[in-house]
């Protein structure tokens, strides 16, 4: 019998937020959830407690985006709440209000990159990583582990942490030759100097929740243990359920349920998920009643079959490989630093980003100063086919001296000139400038 635990819940349905009336992220993903909370009694357990979202400020989104040309203009009231939520969830567990907390909120986030100049994966603002930035505002520099099971790959978090160290983003997802957003490779493994903090692990399509938990206990709570994380933040994409219409894997709430009571996340945020009414409520339901350490053994879906969903045996098998791949790549990390940067002072990476929800195409120019004492020193030459050419110098958390005054003098002498902004965001003083 597991010890019960305090779990915080904080759910936005954003009534009044859909992408368009049809589209598969609008206002009932979270309604048949809530319905099914009720109905199972669970706030009736005096270990789970609701809690209102709270509202997210302009500020706190400066602190891990830089939005063109300023946040006000790429959001909406619900995608404060919807980060407002992540950060409530945040606050309980780390005032010891609570053990852990699910927000369960959206539009979601995940997809949402560091520059922002449109909606991208149905997200604007990325709510996990606004949250982190609050929680090293307020509750000062942590390790954290990001571990995002969404079906999708997380290559919004990706890229707002791909320069930190201290910040572990781990994605596992269907393979990105089959499903948006077509990225998440193993070669894609976090900046010069935070090589190893990015973590993806594809799947095939048609992997069950068999092949996941493999991959967790394989490989994903190895580089956990390694890592050593003050807090764990799942991003819980509930997409790989077998009933999700835009996705192709094999889980099932049972699964969902076991992958939660075995990562022993502190925070849960909700991600994707698009089975309304065949998923959502079950899987929620699974991973509250882990998350508080009660028994889910009965949730399961209607038309639940787990032998239709068995893997094959050579699906089992590349899962077995992948496995091993992604622990040797993670134990070889300062050997593949030592060989991408060598003697190199700055590293250039040069990307093209589509933001399929606004249709704005953006080509991304970053460098970032080599050093081992920090994440380094970052700049942004960003320019999309709206017309908007921006300019940024970021400072990652536990920005060194030099990389700060090196930062600070690139702001000053960079001029707007051809740029229609040039930003300054100092993650540590929390300072955002424009000019
Ligand atoms: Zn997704
Ligand atoms: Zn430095």
């Amino acid at each position: 019998m597991t010890r019960t635990r305090k779990t915080g819940l904080i759910f936005f349905p954003a009534f009044d937020w859909a992408i368009s009336p049809t589209h598969p992220e609008r206002e009932e993903r979270l309604l048949y959830t809530q319905d099914q909370v009720f109905e199972e009694g669970l706030l009736d357990f005096d270990n789970i407690i609701e809690y209102k979202p709270g509202l997210a400020t302009v500020e706190d989104i400066n602190r891990v985006h830089v939005c063109v040309p300023d946040a006000r203009s790429v959001i909406t009231e619900s995608h404060l709440i919807s980060a407002g939520g992540a950060i409530t969830a945040a606050d309980k567990v780390l005032s010891g209000e609570v053990d852990n907390a699910f927000a369960l909120v959206r539009p979601p986030g995940h997809h949402a990159m560091l520059v922002v100049h449109g909606a991208r994966g149905f997200c604007n603002i990325n709510i996990e990583a606004v949250m982190i930035g609050y929680i090293r505002k307020h509750y000062g520099a942590k390790r954290i582990a990001v571990i995002d099971t969404d079906c999708h790959h997380g290559d919004g978090t990706q890229d707002i942490f791909w320069n930190d160290p201290n910040t572990l983003c781990l994605s596992i997802h269907q393979d990105g030759r089959t499903l948006y957003p077509g990225t998440g490779f193993h070669e894609e493994f976090g900046g010069p100097n935070a090589m190893g903090a990015t973590i993806n692990i594809p799947l095939p399509p048609r992997t069950s929740e068999d092949g996941f938990l493999y991959i967790l206990e394989h490989a994903i709570q190895p580089i956990i243990n390694d890592f050593k994380p003050d807090l764990i933040i799942n991003s819980a994409g509930q997409d790989n359920h077998y009933t999700d219409p835009i996705t192709n894997m094999r889980f099932t709430a049972q699964g969902y349920a076991t992958l939660n009571e075995r990562l022993k996340p502190d925070i849960a945020v909700l991600e994707g998920g698009y089975s309304i009414e065949g998923a959502l409520p079950y899987v929620n339901v699974g991973i509250i009643l882990a998350m508080a350490g009660l028994d889910f053994s009965h949730v399961k879906e209607p038309d639940y079959n787990p032998t239709s969903l068995r893997e094959s045996d050579d699906l089992k098998r590349t899962i077995e490989r992948e496995a091993e791949q992604i622990y040797k790549l993670w134990k070889n990390r300062d050997a593949l630093r030592e060989k991408a940067v060598g003697q190199a002072k700055y590293v250039k990476r040069r990307k093209r980003i589509y933001y399929d929800t606004d249709g704005i195409s953006e080509q991304q120019e970053e460098t970032v100063r080599v050093c081992s004492d920090c994440g380094g020193l970052v700049m942004i030459d960003s320019i999309a086919d709206t017309g908007n050419r921006i300019y940024a110098v970021i400072l990652s958390a536990g920005a060194c001296p030099e990389c700060r005054h090196d930062g600070e003098e690139f702001f000053a002498l960079t001029n707007p000139g051809r740029y229609q902004h040039v930003y300054f965001q100092d993650r540590d003083q929390d300072i955002f400038r424009v000019k």
